[in-house]
């Protein structure tokens, strides 16, 4: 964390359950409902409007007593007395003062948010070998750790060279089945120092993940992990009846279980900023405090779809 005007900080996520994050649009696809993916890498990943939204219902849902109005979605989201309003607009609501709201309610101006998100992506990505699970990175990855501030500089401890199509770890073995990928272990050591994995461990990371850790290629890092992606068949509920329907069967693909993901946040100060012409007195602190106390609520209530059916569960390690 860095003091001044705003405070960055990093977070690291394990998922309890797999995590499906919907495109919400059927197109021609390896599965009928897919998961978001980021474009340049192909690579999938929690959007930071998911984790957004989703920590804006907990905050909601934490405050039942003032937020409990009936809302739009499964959770309580208005703030307001005035049913025909979303947003109450005061200067303590950690709803409005935390995650703002649009121009337009009833003539107001709308007030930007005092948390900016950014997309979770995949740190570390268990798959199944013939020696046992591991959890696959890459340089990549280890990199972005780096600047994000969850790695110290000397963390990754790479060995492997950019143009090598072999794998770096020190899980015995001389060759790795990543699902239908066979590589060669070039580099016999842990793709970590030991004082990146010092670091990690302190941040809650579990141990049997930092003692099997696979460096994989960057260019590698997308096929491994998109060809081991959960892929689910199941059959589409009758929201009246609650059985399923004759005939509808969908497949869909998530995220697996104990997956690694590193995000940030940028939170800004309210008392830089003014809401209704009068000057925020609420701390930089209560921002980070109530938005991490609705991180808690992944743990139960999940992000993402499909949380009816046992996904989307997923704990902060360090927050
Ligand atoms: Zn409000």
């Amino acid at each position: 964390m860095n003091q001044g005007p705003y405070v960055s900080k990093g977070y690291l996520a394990i998922s309890l359950d797999p995590i499906h994050v919907g495109t919400g649009e059927q197109k021609m696809a390896r599965v009928d409902k897919s998961i978001v993916r980021e474009p340049s890498t192909d690579l999938p990943k929690v959007p930071a409007t998911s984790i957004a939204g989703s920590l804006r219902a907990y905050v909601g849902l934490h405050y039942a007593d003032r937020f409990m109005r009936e809302g739009a979605g499964r959770l309580p989201s208005n703030c307001a007395e005035d049913p025909g309003m979303r947003f109450c607009m005061k200067p303590d609501c950690p709803i409005c003062v935390i995650f703002g709201f649009p121009e337009g309610e009833k003539g107001k101006r709308g007030f930007m948010s005092m948390v900016q998100f950014f997309d979770a992506h995949i740190a570390f990505f268990p798959v199944r070998t013939m020696v046992g699970p591991v959890w696959v990175t890459s340089p990549a990855v280890l990199g972005g750790m780096v600047e994000s501030g969850l790695l110290p500089e000397d963390g990754p401890a790479v060995e492997l060279g950019p143009d090598e199509n072999g794998l770096q770890t020190d899980v015995k073995g001389g060759k790795l089945n990543l699902g239908w990928v066979l590589l060669d272990v070039r580099a016999g050591s842990s793709p970590l120092s030991e004082s990146g994995r010092r670091g990690l461990k302190g941040m809650g990371v579990p141990g049997v993940v930092l003692d099997r850790l696979v460096l994989v290629p960057d260019k590698l890092f997308g096929q491994v992990v998109n060809s081991n992606l959960e892929v689910r068949t199941s059959t589409a509920i009758d929201p009246f009846t609650g059985s399923s329907l004759e005939g509808a069967l969908f497949t869909y693909e998530a995220i697996p279980r104990s997956t690694v993901f590193a995000f940030s946040a940028i939170y800004k100060d309210p008392r830089n900023f003014q809401l209704g012409g009068q000057k925020l007195t609420k701390e930089v602190g209560w921002v980070v405090e109530n938005v991490e106390m609705g991180m808690k609520y992944w743990e139960f209530l999940g992000i993402g779809g499909m949380v009816t059916r046992g996904m989307g569960r997923m704990r902060v390690l360090n927050a």
